[in-house]
């Protein structure tokens, strides 16, 4: 997907790219669709959404309890999405992988499973005041139920974590520590390898939240010396509905199952059941095998493009688009980490993010406005609400121009 010739430069060829991309071709309210809603969710490939369509078309059945053709077809296309998960993230082993519905499934396997059988009154779990709701709420869940507690560690202005609060915070009575990789809200990308160092140092698991990181980056679990790390499938161009949760074997032969029901059992007796080995002790009942069948395919996309032209062209359009948006009147950005993926919030002087998300939609912008599921950061800047512009690879410098000018065009509506 990327041409280069000896002696110029990569180009990065993002109209190839964009052919890829059926839906980016739509028109919204007459006008081209600047789609800048990626941290929502991504757009997906063709070859996404063409093996879907096959999967149901030539080899639907259910996986794991069919001896015939259908159902080894879809057995087999469904284990081969561990195979790349774990490939993609580069788990030591395709067992260490859970096929999940996402990151908040995910997240709420390892408090359910993990977290709330070992927890009692006057532990704490560690997590971050820039975490998105699904790397809060189930701890809160958990720590009333046991009688834990829930610590957050602060970020400054810039938004960036402190990183030596962060391992203050790590007090022997800490169970699990938990941090994003990357800030849904802010772009931040926090430094796993040394939080995951401290952590090890003093024996505490930590499990990182990977959904925003995951479409951007190479994820190394081993590199990054973290316990557990977690993905959604629909950021990562994906279908909705996917995901994956890896963790360390010793973790996962710990863990009690989390669902109960089929495929997750190696023999039922009502004197007492036994339970398969990990991964598939987590997968109770039927997954969702197409999703997972796009899933294998949005990876092989990724390797097609390759991680190191998409976030060399990332960069240059947050670079871009961060430059454009401070020519803005009145416009104050929210999070200037010295290292972003390419997400941008901001507020508009005068004018509710609300009120500006509709009227962009109406100029053919999708931006997200709100508080992103992450009230905590929202109280912490002490506003209800940002307008949230999240890139990808597809997007283009003219999509940002587009979007400056119906920006400023809005902004007379609205002041
Ligand atoms: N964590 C982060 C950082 C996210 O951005 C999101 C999705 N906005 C989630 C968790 C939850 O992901 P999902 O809804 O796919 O489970």
């Amino acid at each position: 997907m990327t041409s280069s010739q000896a002696s110029t430069p990569t180009v990065f060829d993002v109209q190839r790219i964009r052919a890829d991309f059926p839906l980016l071709a739509r028109r919204v309210h007459d006008k081209p669709l600047v789609y800048f809603d990626n941290a929502n969710t991504s757009q997906k490939p063709l070859s996404v959404i063409e093996a879907v369509d096959n999967h149901y078309r030539e080899h639907n059945a259910n996986v794991a309890r069919a001896v015939h053709q259908l159902g080894e077809e879809a057995t087999a296309a469904y284990e081969s999405a561990r195979d790349r998960l774990a490939r993609f993230l580069n788990a030591p082993s395709r067992n260490e992988v859970i096929l999940t519905t996402g990151t908040t499934q995910s997240i709420n396997l390892v408090a359910y499973s993990y977290a709330l059988p070992q927890l009692k009154p006057g532990d704490s779990i560690l997590t971050t005041v820039m975490e998105h709701h699904a790397n809060i709420v189930p701890w809160q869940l958990v720590a009333a139920r046991s009688g834990a507690t829930v610590k957050a560690a602060p970020i400054d202005q810039r938004g960036e974590l402190i990183v030596e609060k962060y391992v203050e915070l790590l007090t022997p009575e800490v169970k699990l520590a938990c941090v994003t990789h990357v800030s849904n809200v802010l772009g931040t990308v926090n430094p796993v390898r040394e939080i995951a160092r401290e952590c090890r140092k003093r024996g505490i698991p930590l499990l990182v939240d990977g959904s925003q990181a995951a479409p951007h980056r190479p994820v190394d679990v081993q590199a990054l010396g973290c316990d557990f790390y977690a993905v959604t499938g629909h950021k990562m161009l994906g279908p909705t509905g996917t995901g994956a949760l890896w963790a360390k074997r010793e973790h996962l032969e710990a863990m009690p199952p989390f669902f109960g029901g089929g495929e997750m059992i190696r023999e039922v007796r009502f004197s007492g059941t036994t339970f398969a080995a990990p991964p598939h002790k987590f997968e109770a009942g039927t997954p969702n095998i197409a999703g997972f069948v796009g899933l294998s395919a949005a990876i092989d996309y990724y390797a097609s493009v390759g991680f190191e032209a998409i976030h060399a062209w990332e960069q240059q359009l947050l670079h871009y688009a961060t430059e454009r948006l401070r020519e803005v009147p009145g416009l104050r950005i929210i999070g200037e980490a010295a290292e972003k993926e390419p997400v941008i919030s901001f507020l508009l002087e005068g004018a509710q993010a609300t009120d500006l998300a509709t009227l962009l939609d109406l100029q053919g912008v999708a931006v997200r406005s709100g508080h992103h599921c992450a009230h905590p950061l929202m109280q912490f800047y002490g506003v209800p609400a940002t307008l949230r512009v999240s890139l990808a690879f597809y997007n283009t410098r003219e999509e940002i121009d587009a979007f400056v000018v119906a920006l400023l065009k809005v902004r007379k509506l609205l002041l």
